[in-house]
């Protein structure tokens, strides 16, 4: 573990204040906020006279915040099963391993998904609204979703899913579809609804009024990529403020074959594909002979390839104003990969071939 110098104690400690505690104690309150925000570890800093709160999120600690000592607090913590308890000076520091909450985020990392793109995406989601996830049938859609669906699992939400293979807790729409099935689904009073397969203009509207009533709205849709998502969505006249207003996130995914570690070697990339790619001739890419372990493929399954538009105040703005879909594309995508630099940077990674990417680009 990292080993840092006590952070000096702030001139004025804050008191301890937690949001929605609703009764919990100080420590349920702080292992419950761990949870809402991702963190994977929460360090606990004691001195006689100040304690210091931080947690890991996404790989980083946070800025340590100042609270009052709270022996009570600290006993608490140092009790519970699994604390690492280390005495530091006239202190302790206490490092409390929060469950679940590292696993989750690799849910979306073991189906391609970039550290960056969870990022991005997470908060997105933790705020509701419609999150699109475009995809051709077969192209993983459903597995997205599911590991979507993933992170709130184990949190106190109530999952009703449509047309979705079984998800753990969730409570699943039988014999309905489209918008009769969003229907049934809010008389379930859920916080989140996931649907694999939007599929047409009422049930666009009635995925959009759910979400626009503060629901998650999840719903996979037969489009190319996330720009085309959007543009299926004017198509089906959902009104450009409801989209704008209510769009959160909009995934589009491919699926490429995975080069099998234990056989890929790098090579220098053929000039015609370089040239399909925009790489640099001589550009080191990587190929697979075949071995045992992938029983003389050179593949091991496959992965996901993202990209994905979160919704900001431009975004929203182009939708509202119904933007052109390229000028759309060039914000979104601006610092962002789209579809065809995120297979590049697979090819880059050795994670596939140059050829599984040029498909890919070629739609
Ligand atoms: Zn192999």
């Amino acid at each position: 573990m990292e080993a840092e110098a006590l952070a000096p104690v702030a001139e004025t400690p804050q008191p301890l204040f937690f949001v929605g505690a609703r009764g919990d104690s100080p420590a349920e309150a702080l292992i419950a906020e761990a949870r809402r925000r991702r963190a994977s570890h929460i360090h606990i800093e004691t001195a006689p006279a100040a304690m210091i709160v931080r947690m890991r999120i996404a790989g980083q600690l946070t800025e340590p915040r100042h609270y009052h000592a709270d022996p009570a607090l600290a006993a608490e913590f140092s009790a519970l099963a699994g604390a690492a308890i280390l005495t530091q000076g006239e202190g302790e520091r206490i490092v409390l391993r929060i469950d679940g909450g590292e696993q989750r985020e690799r849910a979306l990392e073991a189906i391609g998904m970039s550290r960056t793109l969870v990022d991005a995406l997470l908060p997105a989601l933790r705020r509701g609204g419609l999150v699109l996830i475009a995809g051709a049938p077969g192209a993983g859609r459903s597995t997205t979703i599911a590991a979507l669906l993933r992170h709130f699992s184990g949190s106190p939400r109530h999952i009703v899913t449509i047309g979705t293979p079984p998800v753990e807790g969730a409570t699943r729409i039988e014999g309905l579809a489209g918008a009769a099935a969003i229907r049934a689904a809010l008389e379930q009073d859920p916080d989140i609804i996931a649907l694999d397969g939007l599929d047409g203009r009422e049930a666009a509207a009635a995925a959009a009024e759910a979400a626009e009533s503060g629901h998650l709205v999840l719903a996979s849709i037969d489009a190319p990529d996330a720009v085309s998502a959007i543009r299926r969505m004017r198509d089906w006249r959902v009104e450009p403020f409801r989209l704008a207003s209510t769009v959160a996130a909009v995934l589009a995914q491919r699926q490429v074959r995975r080069l099998c570690a234990e056989c890929r070697r790098p090579v220098q990339a053929q000039g015609s594909v370089s040239a399909l790619l925009g790489f640099d001739s001589g550009a080191i890419v990587f190929e697979a002979m075949g071995c045992e372990s992938c029983e003389g493929t050179g593949f091991t399954g496959r992965t996901g390839v993202f990209e994905a538009i979160v919704a900001d105040g431009a975004i929203r703005r182009l939708i509202n104003d119904g933007g052109d879909e390229a000028i759309l594309a060039r914000h979104a995508f601006l610092r962002a990969p789209n579809l065809g630099s995120a297979a590049r940077a697979l090819v880059r990674e050795g994670v596939t071939t140059p050829e599984e990417a040029v498909r890919i680009s070629r739609g």
